[in-house]
């Protein structure tokens, strides 16, 4: 049983849709699944924005959004408070950028109010982009990318680029409402299917600076991305299996609804921080910053390896571990995807008799 931040698990609706032949991508029927696909995934990331189907993990979604959009030399204001946003630095470095990291202790969400001055202070509007991760998957934490976002606004040249790979399909991300620029995901944690897949939503002022942007790109080059999407095709050969699975995956969340989605993760996360209190273990992230798809637990009297090697061994459940410094120290629940009370109460139930066990 999986119970751990991607990969996630999938239903069997998605596992059987998945098992079959492959068919010719350049087909009439592949087509009409890319057709399908499209107007699907709009639909999920609340977008009339293209959004572009990569055969990546979400990091590869992230390289995406980089290399498209910026020029070395850019300035660009990364927001780093754990595992994934310092994958954005390291990235913005390897490709040339001038970073400049507003940081946040591990466990601690972002201050949105150091991105505005660092922006008011650029009147000479220097910074080309703000880059953030919105569900910082390493610690739990959500940061307020909404008033981040509004600051991004205000200083009116920057591009914000997101990584929201455990938010979309878990909370409220309104692309279009909010104006996010660039917004990356992966298929292996919100969207109920397996790892391969990514996704980048990219706005209109985006396409605008890939024009100028001249990073080397070929694979990851979004424009052929784009080209295909319009006539329901792909530019290279996609994962055509893992296709037939999202097409399921789409129609289950569609037959669910939005709303509904994201208040089952919210009770999923009120489920899992009230039952954890109960056992008396510290949680990781604050109640007002809490992640919606991974509670970070940090079980200050127990070995945080031992409680999930304990929950493997004896009960078949994956949790995941702490990352970086927080290794043996904390460890991960997740709830997000296809994930119900009843696996929360199952889990819970596991790590108290857990607790029992290791005394
Ligand atoms: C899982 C994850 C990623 C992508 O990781 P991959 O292993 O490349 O799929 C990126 N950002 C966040 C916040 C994640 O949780």
């Amino acid at each position: 049983m999986l119970m751990i931040p991607g990969p996630t698990p999938v239903p069997e609706k998605v596992l059987l849709a998945m098992a079959k032949h492959p068919i010719g991508h350049r087909s009439g029927d592949f087509s009409k699944i890319i057709g399908e696909l499209n107007e699907n995934l709009k639909w999920l990331h609340q977008t009339t924005n293209e959004v572009l189907t990569l055969c990546v993990s979400g990091t590869g979604a992230m390289e995406a959004g980089i290399i498209n959009f910026l020029s070395a030399g850019d300035r660009v204001l990364v927001g780093n408070n754990g595992k994934f946003g310092d994958r954005w630095a390291k990235m913005s470095r390897a490709f040339g950028l001038q970073v400049e990291e507003i940081t946040a202790e591990w466990g601690q969400p972002l201050n949105p109010e150091t991105f505005k001055e660092k922006l008011e202070a650029d009147t000479n509007k220097q910074i080309k982009a703000v880059i953030v991760t919105h569900s910082e998957t390493s610690t739990g934490v959500l940061n307020d990318l909404k008033t981040i976002n509004e600051y991004v606004k205000a200083h009116g040249e920057a591009l914000i680029i997101v990584d929201a790979v455990t938010s979309l399909g878990a909370v409220n991300v309104p692309i279009d409402e909010w104006g996010l620029d660039v917004v990356a995901s992966g298929s292996q944690k919100g969207y109920m299917i397996p790892p391969g897949l990514g996704f980048v939503s990219v706005s209109d002022k985006a396409w605008k600076a890939y024009e100028t942007a001249t990073l080397p790109k070929f694979y990851l080059d979004l424009a052929p991305y784009k080209k295909a999407n319009g006539k329901n095709s792909s530019p290279f050969t996609p994962p055509i299996n893992l296709m037939f699975g999202l097409k399921a995956a789409l129609e289950m969340m569609r037959e669910e609804g939005l709303e509904n989605i994201f208040a089952r993760h919210k009770h999923l996360t009120e489920v899992t921080r009230a039952g954890i209190k109960e056992l008396g273990l510290p949680l990781f992230a604050a109640d007002d910053c809490a992640a919606l798809a991974v509670t970070a637990v940090m079980p200050d009297k127990h070995d945080a390896e031992a409680i999930r090697s304990n929950m493997s061994k004896k009960y078949d459940i994956a949790l995941a571990g702490g990352q970086d410094h927080l290794k043996g120290k904390i460890f991960r629940i997740g709830h997000l995807g296809f994930a119900s009370e009843a696996d929360m109460l199952k889990g819970l139930a596991a790590l108290k008799a857990t607790l029992k066990q290791l005394g």
